[in-house]
Formats: C-alpha cells, structure tokens, sequence
C-alpha cells in the first residue's frame, strides 16, 4: 500500500539501515560480519632493521596478543600467526581480519600476498571465496608491520616532527565469515542514497533513487538472505536506466601516490610500494578489469631488486595492460629546480629503464603532486617521446583559479603538450557519487572536452584501490543523472582528449602554483648538494668524455656514472630537493650527496690523469707550474688560487680555452690591478677597472658603478646587498609556505659585530668583510671579493643560524626601471613583471630561479648570480634573494647550523644577453679546476668551441648506446634565432641530430665541414647531437 514519504525521514532511515555506527544490532550492516574465531596462536619479534623474510622467520617468536602495542616509532614488529578455519564454515567466505595503526603485510608461503592499512581501507586477506572441505583448514601468515602510520607519526598533526617514542597496538586479529551478499546490498543502497542526497530536490532523478532504497528497506528482512535478492533488483532497475549519448564520460584509473621520501625515510618507501603494489596485484587477480597507473621508475626497481616474486607478477599484469607504467620519468622530480640537464636525466634514466623492463617507453609526463612546473618541461617531453601531460596540482593554488583542465601547454620554445587536470582535483578519488558528480561540475572545459581522468585509490602506502572502489564504479557504469563511468588508461583517455582537441586552449609560459614558494630556500643544504652535484656530474662527464675521445682505451666509468645520476635524481624527489620532509630524510639525502661528491672527486681525478697525465706532478709541493682545466664552452680569464713552488697558495690570473686546458707557468700579470681604499668615514672604495664599489661599515653598497660608461647602478641614498630578515609564519604547510603578509614584517639587518676592515690589499684579488648579528642569536660573516677583470663583485657568506619561523633575504635596489625581470629557468630565462598590477602578478610575491636573474632597462642592467639558491623576487627596482628560512614542521632541525653561500652583482651596459650575464654566472657555478703540473712544454687545448654566443654547449656525455660515440648536449640562450658553427678537435668521423634519449633523427645526418657542424637554432632550442669518435 503507498505510504506517504518525507524526503527526509525516508534519507534518514536509509542512513540508519546502513549505518556503521547507530541501530547495528538491527540493521544491515551489522550483518556483514558472521562468525568469528581468534588465531590459533599469535606471537611476535621485534627489530629495529627492516630485514628479509628469510631473515625474520628465523628468528625467535615470543607470545603476543591483540591490544598489545609495539615500538617505539620505525621499529619492524614480525608477528607468526596460526591459523584454523572451523569446519562448520564450509562454503563460507572466509577472510583474515586485522587491524593495526602501523603498516601491515602480510606473508604466506614465503611470499608477500597483501598489505594490511587500516587508514587505507584495507584490513582484510581474503582467505577463501568458498572455503571446501577438501582445503586445508591450517595455516600459517605472517605479517611484517612497520611501526608508522600511513603518514609516519607526527606528533600531533601529519607535518608535525615525527613523535620518537610513538607505539602502535594491533587491535584486531581474527578469521571471520563475510557476508558477500550483505555486502552488495550496503554498496546499492550507499550508491542509491548518496544519489538521493546529492542530485537535490531539483532533480526527478533524486527522488527516484530514495524511493528506490526506501522499498529495498521494505522488502529487506536482515535476518532472511532468501529476501536480498528482490532488494538487489530493486537498486539494479535504477542503475540499469542509461544516459542519454551527450553525457559526459569519465575515466577512472586505479593510482596510489607514493612519495618516495616525505614524513618517512626512503627504506620505509620500498616496503610501501611493495605492501602497495602487492595489494593492486591481489585486486587484479578478482577484478581482470582493473587498470592501475604507476609512475617512478626507482620505485620499480626498488620493487624489483627487493621483491622479485611481487615483480614478476606485476610484469604479467604490465604484459595484460592493466598495470600500467606511466610518467617517463626516475622519480616524480620537483618540477622548478632540478636543471635542464637533470630534468632530461629525469626522463633518460626513466624511459630508458621502462623500455627495458616493459618493451615501451611512456608516452604520457605524470606529475600529479609537484610545485610548479618549468615552461621548458613541454620540449624536454616532446624530446624523450611524449606528447601528454597529466597533473593537478595547480588546484591548490592559494589566489588565482586555474581557467582550464584540458588544454595546449605551450614551452618558453614553442613546443605543445596535451595537458589534463583530473577537473575533480585529486588523484586519490575513493569513487564516490559525490567525486563524479564534482568531476563533471568543476571542469572548466565543458562544451569543448567531455571526458576526464579520475584517479581512485589510497596514496603513500594506503595501497591504492579497493574493491569497493570499484564495486561503486560498476553501479555508476552508465547510469542516468551520473556520468558514465568507465575503468580506463591514460592512453586511452589522451587518445580521446586528443580526438576533441580541436577547441581547446592554450596556455603558454610555466604552470607557476601560487603556494608553497617556500620549499625554493628550505633546507638549503639540499639545495646546495643539488646545484654542487649538479656540477659535478657534469664536470666528471665532460672531462671524461675528453679523455675518451682522446684515447679510446679510457674506461668512461658508464655504470659508476649512472649509479650517481641516480642518486641525485631520486634526491629530486618533489618532497626532498623542496625540503618538505622530515630530519631523517634529511640525512639520507646529504649522505648521497656527500657519496656523489667522493666518488666523482676520485671519477674526475681519473679522467685528468688519463687526459693530460703527462703534464701533472706526482710529487707533492714541489710543482713548477699549473694545469687549468676549464670545463665550460667559452674561453675564461679568471683569478684563480693555485699551489706554488712551495706548497703555499698564490693568485694567479688564467686565461683557458673553451672546454679544454692549459699550462700557467708565469702568472699573467692584469692590465689594470684591484685597488682597494679605506675612506675617512670607515668606508671602504674598491675598482678593478671595469667596475668601482663603495661599501659602509656594515658592508652595505653604497655605490656600484660601471667605469667604461661612468653608470652609477644603485639608486641616490640606496643600500645594496642589504639583508632584511622577516616573520615567517605560514598558515600550516611549515616548511612549503611563505605567505604573502610575510613581507609586512621586514626588519633591516643593521647591528654590526665586526666593522667592514680590508682583508685583501688588492693586486689580483682585494676584499673586505664584516660580521652582522642578525636576529636573536645568528650570526653573518661576509668576504666582499673583487677580481682583477671580474664585471661583477662576489660575496662569499658565511651564517650560523638559529632562527625560528624566520625569513632572512638579501635586497639589491637597482637604478633601473623595467616592468619585467628575467630569471634564468632550465636551458633558457623567462619575464616574470615586477609590479603587482593584477592578482596573477602579486600571488608571484616569491619566485624561483637557477644561476642568475636580471633587470634590465635598454642598455643598462643589474643581474644577480648565485651558486646556490633558487628562491627570489623582483618587486619594483629591488632585487631579493632569498637565503635562509626556519621552519620547524616537518622538521624542526631545518636549516639550524652553518651555511656558506656566494652570490654576486653584476651590473652591466647593453642587453644581459650580450653583457656575456649567462656565461658569467656559469662561471661562478663552476669554478676552473687547478691542479699540480710538471714543466712539461704543452700549448693550450681546446675541444670544443662554438661561433655564437647565443648557444650554449651545455653537456658532453658518451653515448648511452654506442660507446664509440659521445653526444653533445646545445641550447640557444638568448632567445634568438641563430645558426653555429660547432667546431672540435675531436676524432669526429660522423655526426647526427638525436632526440634527449639519443635516438638519431630520420635525415639527422650532419656534414663535417671545414668551418664545424653548421647547427640552426630557434629561441631556446635544445639540441643533442650524437658525434661518433675515430677509434
Ligand atoms: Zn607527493
């Protein structure tokens, strides 16, 4: 008989019927679970090492029970758990409960079978569908459970520093039947409820779903299963009624984020993705739909080398397509600070490793967690093979709404990428009504795309999918009033999105994310391993491959280069390189950096000894001259320290040719020598010919002119390289965030500890220095160098830090008046406007940038170089880098101790371009190599050089494939159209245009002509030419 229905008693007694928490003892879902029985036995040893099964199993057991809790904090708890299924449960589903705070897996037979993650939703191994008489009923499992949660143990808040002392109890450890039925019944209902709730009063099709679980409610007797049935038709009437074809369609991806190091180490990683990934495999199995996309190459391989059983399965559902590889790259990287030449490395160690596991390189970026992404990414990825791109994080930004989810991204050269936003803005959809419902709402690109990405599963070890997930997304399949819904594969979506492309927008320029500007200056020791890295990789490629081309019997050390590369990439990770991780993370990553730096120290040693070892002097301190390695493709003369006669340091200015060496014996003596001048007032004046500064007592400049044009760059009663500390008090992200209200608190750094004395007379070198208190309790000592020939005044600093939630930068105001700067980005610069006119202009209130920003007025400018910061900004007429920040969550030690950092100033006549800025502030990164020689007779060297100074010859490698040939990495920095002529000294006897995985281009082929190899380039150009060497 019909009843009257309230919409709202009808919603609400739906709820309660399916309730967790209210009328259990009567409704459905206190049915879901029938019998239960304890473990046969339950015992357990602890360790504080995460060891091998092999290793665990060997040890000795002692008793355990559930409630009894486990740690402290990173400890590995094994427990031993016998198990013995009641005859009475046959043909019963039967599953293995458990339930814990730290991270379970469990084993069987050796193996490891399933991840158990109560944060994740996954707290049942599924013994039996159908247990049969025939099966054993016995068994013994054993679980592995790392005492941290899903997102370490913070104390307190998830980014708070993880409490030490943190115990974990396991709560639950029990066979059960499971209900399957019952089951199906609470997910319809979930579905039918959540559509009666969210579709609103406005919609028929809300009503339609209510009523429709209201009878279910009626025809339901929870006590009766022989009723469920006539209930399931119910809900299946419903889900069964289609959309119209206009409907928009959604592709779902099963995905587990994994950070490779964040609030836990990176060994806690390894046993994430393995508990992760083993739990998809499992799902896999039941449900040959399941698609699952997986970025990161290092977590692949960690998997391999440390669970070879797990990744052979996963190699099949790769071979199946429904594990599938994505990103292309080795670890999912910071996208602003990595160099060019890393973020290639990102991608030729990643697809590379992908076409050897799996027979295919990807074909789409996958960068879905990362703060910002360069304007140079879409050449990178259209130069290793891949046309789409897919992210979300500019969802997050604080003050500008992103205008598109689909679009053209458009690079500082030109290139284009397909670009997607899942429009629901996360990648850890749990398939809810509610997610597919925001998806299609939220998109921005309505009317021109009508299919999206929708990433569904726990991240960071919660293990992904789970077959509710999925059982949801069955019922919403195509159901009228949702969008359709499909398991799908980012290939799949991106050939799509590219069918309906035709409309779509572009945006060029970087993907900038107005949040967590921070992460440009935390951890600036990080920061520094990177860019000294960096360095030095480059370096021990470049001397190396010389050594090669020279004599082919040179062992280029291939492998040992790779295993560094590796390291430094996976330090690029986009919660390490930021400094977004906790103190242990920390360690980790300065320990690689500190093993890049011994191993390529001795990897750099063996390449000059190969490439010149006739020239060095064995015996120590009884050198007669000097051998100067310049590694950089331009001819430099620089002052540099070298070891004389008598084992003592001296000065000496060099000339060197372009990527190759010479011998100094007598020092060449400069034109004009540096002069430095104590002024009445305690001031002190220095010149070197090309510029003049004055510094006060406080080693601030007061003056910094150009001699050739008598240009004064610093504004009347201005004070340059003037520090200025700040609050620094975010909203919550600690160690991300600098928020705009931080720059309402700057406070000048003016209390001097030591006055400015001259500590270098002049003659080659002069220099000053000082000490400033800044703060509290830190303390700042500055040498302030002029070389003779130098166009730009260094500033070698040294601070002992103690700060607090503090900010410190320092201020160049600059006589120069331009509406944009321009920041050196991965191989080219980009304009960033230094008013805030618009939202777009102040939310970039904090920056990055790599070696050097500039502003420039025609014919005049000042540009600021740096060794290793990122973080800046150009705000009017003052240029700021920012040198230190003191968060304290993740890690409350950051950036505490001691740092040495150079910047300089650099003004110049004429563009940055053709003032030689580029090429001068790669000179400040790396520094010439002088080493001991004998008085060997040996004219200068020079491989390689170039006709334009547009381009810059920025790598020099073997061949990844072919190691009788070397490649040679260009670009054009200025920003202009441009043809070079690349000459060598190199046996060449063939040269080829290659993509960045040094793949030879169809009609690649380069004439050898007398002038060089005639090279053509477009503003920003990277080109990689593959030069085979005469054996
Ligand atoms: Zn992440």
């Amino acid at each position: 008989m019909a009843a009257p229905k309230h919409r709202r008693t009808a919603l609400e007694r739906v709820e309660k019927f399916i309730s967790e928490t209210y009328f259990t003892d009567c409704n459905l879902r206190g049915r879901l679970f029938g019998d239960r029985c304890p473990p046969a036995s339950l015992s357990c040893f602890q360790t504080s090492r995460r060891i091998p099964y092999d290793e665990a199993v060997g040890q000795k057991f002692s008793p355990a029970k559930v409630g009894d809790s486990f740690g402290p904090t990173w400890e590995t708890c094994w427990f031993k758990v016998e198990l013995s299924i009641p005859p009475a449960w046959a043909g019963r589903e039967v599953h293995f409960v458990w339930e814990s705070d730290g991270e379970g897996m469990v084993w069987r037979d050796a193996q490891p079978v399933q991840g158990l993650t109560k944060e994740g939703e996954k707290t049942s191994y599924i013994l039996t569908k159908s247990l049969k008489e025939m099966e054993p009923h016995s068994l013994t499992l054993y679980v592995e459970l790392a005492c941290n949660g899903l997102f370490g143990a913070g104390k307190g808040s998830m980014i708070a520093p993880p409490d030490p002392d943190r115990r974990f109890t396991l709560s639950k450890a029990e066979l059960v039947v499971f209900n399957r039925d019952v089951y199906e019944l609470l997910v319809d209902l979930e579905i039918l409820l959540d559509m009666a709730q969210l579709l609103g009063e406005e919609n028929q099709r809300s009503f339609q779903a209510l009523y429709a679980a209201n009878q279910m409610v009626n025809v339901c007797d929870v006590t009766d299963p022989s009723t469920f049935p006539a209930a399931r038709d119910l809900a299946a009437a419903i889900f069964s009624q289609r959309n119209g074809k206009s409907q928009h369609t959604i592709h779902a991806m099963g995905h587990c984020h994994i950070d490779s190091a964040w609030l836990w180490p990176y060994e806690e990683t390894i046993r994430k993705c393995a508990r992760s990934w083993v739990t998809v495999v499992r799902l896999m199995e039941s449900n040959p739909e399941l698609t699952f996309a997986c970025s990161q190459a290092q977590q692949f391989e960690w998997v391999r080398s440390w669970y070879p059983g797990l990744y052979a399965q996963i190699q099949d559902f790769v071979a199946k397509g429904q594990f599938v590889p994505v990103g292309g790259t080795w670890v999912e990287m910071d996208g602003n600070l990595p160099s060019g030449e890393s973020m290639v490395r990102q991608f030729l160690q990643g697809q590379r490793f992908f076409q050897q596991q799996f027979g295919r390189i990807c074909s789409e970026f996958w960068l879905p967690d990362t703060f910002g992404y360069s304007a140079q990414l879409p050449q990178l990825m259209r130069g290793c093979g891949i046309r789409r791109f897919l992210t979300q994080k500019l969802s997050w930004n604080l003050v500008n709404t992103f205008p598109n989810h689909t679009f053209f991204w458009e690079g500082i050269d030109g290139s284009r990428v397909l670009t997607h936003f899942p429009p629901g803005d996360s990648y850890g959809m749990h398939g809810r009504v509610e997610e597919v419902l925001k998806t299609v709402k939220n998109n921005k690109d309505k009317g021109l795309v009508n299919h999206s990405a929708f990433l569904f599963g726990f991240g960071d070890g919660g293990g992904g999918p789970t077959q509710k997930m999925l059982d949801r997304m069955k019922r919403m399949s195509d159901t009228d009033g949702l969008p359709r819904v499909q398991i799908s594969t980012p290939d799949r979506l991106f050939s799509t999105l590219e069918k309906e492309s035709s409309q779509v927008c572009t945006w060029v320029g970087e993907l900038f994310l107005e949040l967590h500007n921070g992460t440009y200056t935390t951890q600036a020791q990080i920061k520094k391993g990177n860019r000294e890295c960096e360095r030095i990789l480059h370096d021990v490629e470049v001397l190396s491959s010389l050594a090669l081309a020279r004599d082919s019997t040179f062992q280029y050390p291939a492998s040992q280069l790779q295993r560094l590369w590796r390291l430094l990439l996976l330090n690029q990770f986009h919660d390490v390189l930021p400094g977004s991780c906790i103190q242990l993370v920390v360690e980790d990553a300065l320990r690689y950096y500190a093993e890049i730096r011994r191993a390529g120290a001795g990897l750099q040693e063996e390449a000059v000894q190969s490439l010149c070892g006739d020239l060095l002097q064995l015996e120590a301190g009884s050198a007669e001259s000097t051998l100067v390695l310049n590694t950089l493709p331009w001819e430099r003369t620089e002052v540099i320290a070298r070891t004389g006669p008598a084992g003592t340091e001296t000065l000496a200015l060099v000339t060197v040719p372009s990527m190759g060496y010479a011998i100094v014996r007598e020092p060449v003596l400069p034109a004009q020598p540096v002069t430095v001048r104590r002024q009445e007032d305690g001031s002190i004046a220095m010149e070197n010919g090309v510029i003049a500064v004055c510094l006060d007592v406080m080693g601030r400049l007061t003056s910094l002119r150009l001699l050739d044009s008598q240009r004064e760059s610093l504004p009347d009663g201005c004070c340059a390289n003037q520090f200025a500390l700040f609050d620094d008090v975010p909203l919550y992200w600690d160690a991300w965030d600098v928020m705009d209200y931080h720059l309402e608190t700057r406070k000048p750094v003016t209390t001097v500890l030591k006055p400015l004395e001259i500590t270098l007379a002049g003659g080659l070198r002069g220099s000053a220095s000082f000490s400033l208190q800044v703060g509290e309790s830190s303390t700042l000592t500055q040498e302030i160098i002029l070389d003779a020939t130098s166009p730009y005044l260094r500033f070698l600093t040294q601070v002992e830090w103690k700060e607090a939630h503090k900010f410190l930068k320092v201020e160049f105001p600059v006589q120069v008046r331009s509406t944009n700067a321009t920041y050196e980005i991965q191989f080219g610069h980009l304009q960033r406007p230094t008013h805030w006119n618009t939202s777009w202009d102040w939310a970039r209130f904090e920056v990055w940038s790599h070696k050097w920003l500039d502003v420039s007025e025609h014919g005049f400018g000042v540009a600021l170089l740096n060794d290793c910061k990122y973080g800046a900004s150009a705000h009017r007429n003052v240029l700021s880098l920012s040198l230190l920040r003191a968060p304290k969550s993740p890690d409350a030690t950051a950036d505490i101790g001691h740092h040495q950092f150079t910047y300089a100033v650099m003004p110049h006549q004429g563009s940055f371009q053709d003032a030689g800025v580029i090429q001068r502030a790669y000179n400040l990164n790396f520094p010439l190599h002088a080493v001991p020689a004998s008085s060997a007779q040996c004219p200068a060297w020079s491989a390689f050089s170039l006709s334009s100074p547009a381009v810059v010859l920025e790598t020099l490698k073997q061949a990844e494939d072919r190691p009788d040939a070397v490649v040679v990495r260009l670009y054009e920095a200025h920003g202009s159209t441009v043809v070079a002529w690349l000459q060598t000294s190199l046996p060449v006897k063939e040269a080829m245009l290659c993509d960045l995985l040094e793949q030879p281009a169809a009609e690649g082929r380069l004439p050898l002509e007398q002038r060089g190899i005639r090279l053509s380039f477009t503003p920003f150009h990277v080109l990689s030419v593959l030069l085979v060497l005469r054996q």
